[in-house]
């Protein structure tokens, strides 16, 4: 049995709204920070109060921590970023982890109850296995390969992968015009690179993060950075002069909450959350991908299996 009291009546979404019209970016702020001035209602809703998650590992960890611990990306616009300037932690993902903490009974924006945990795509499953962080969201696709290893709740975002190339790039126009010359750069651990290797003759280089990749495309040492089309409109919106995206995406990508394995009522919670929150959702999805080119539908999530 669990309790929650969500407050995100079409009021406080409003609200959320307006603030994010007001001050859509670089404001700045402190990590995990107000969203959007003092007395503003923050997008992802109210911190819940009374929860209980009965027979949830996960949960029972974070109570007697007493704080959430939330692995992130930390290199990628609009989705999971910290902004070097003003240090704050800002994109989709990030909301979407403030908003499960909240949903717990966390508040966000109180930096010893929540912590964040930068983990590159190779190491999620093993950092999920070690307890290190309680839950991940970071543009993770749910595949069966990983479920062999951890759980996920979701999915609660579609979209699929693409090509970023140099703005003045006519040659490369989607996948089918990539050749044995051509030198794609993808992530360590991603299904984008896996596929690329699989489905096309092109040369691959890997990194650890997306934006190394996107410096080796500026700086001409590659041709074209390969992952999620989401992400790749990110990089590009930073730097229109000199980046675009090439064709159409060639795979569905379904974004999921990385969970503990077996954490069926942890599952349960956020699939619940999800399902119920379309409002939240949205007025996430408007604040940071708002202008971004991307689906604004929220997918329905899978059935606990
Ligand atoms: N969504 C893909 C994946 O989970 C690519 C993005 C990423 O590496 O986080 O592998």
């Amino acid at each position: 049995m669990r309790k929650t009291r969500f407050l995100a009546g079409a009021s406080i979404i409003a609200a959320g709204l307006l603030a994010l019209t007001a001050c859509n970016s670089g404001t700045p702020g402190a990590e995990g920070g107000s969203e959007g001035g003092s007395g503003d209602a923050p997008v992802y809703g109210a911190v819940a109060t009374d929860v209980t998650i009965e027979n949830s590992p996960t949960f029972d960890k974070i109570q007697s921590a007493g704080k959430v611990v939330v692995g992130v990306k930390e290199d990628q616009p609009g989705l999971g970023y910290l902004d070097p300037v003003t240090g704050e932690r800002k994109g989709f993902d990030v909301d979407v982890a403030r908003w499960i903490a909240a949903s717990l009974g966390y508040d966000p924006a109180d930096t010893s109850k929540v912590e964040y945990k930068a983990i590159a795509s190779a190491n999620r499953e093993q950092a999920l296995i070690n307890g290190d962080i309680d839950y991940y969201v970071g543009t993770y696709s749910i595949t069966d390969k990983r479920k062999e290893q951890i759980s996920f709740a979701g999915p609660y975002f579609l979209t699929g992968q693409g090509l970023l190339v140099a703005a003045d790039n006519d040659t490369i126009t989607g996948k089918d015009s990539l050749t044995a010359e051509t030198t794609v750069c993808s992530v360590t651990g991603s299904t984008p690179i896996q596929r690329i290797r699989e489905q096309t003759p092109a040369q691959v280089v890997e990194f650890d993060t997306y934006s190394q990749c996107v410096e080796k495309l500026k700086n001409g040492e590659v041709d074209a950075v390969t992952t999620d089309e989401a992400i790749l409109l990110g990089y590009a919106a930073q730097d229109p002069d000199n980046l675009k995206i090439a064709g159409e995406p060639f795979s569905e990508e379904r974004y999921g909450v990385g969970l503990a394995k077996g954490d069926t009522a942890f599952q349960e919670f956020v699939n619940t959350m999800f399902t119920d929150g379309g409002e939240t959702w949205q007025a996430i999805f408007e604040k940071n991908l708002g202008a971004s080119g991307v689906s604004g539908e929220q997918p329905a999530v899978d059935p606990v299996s």
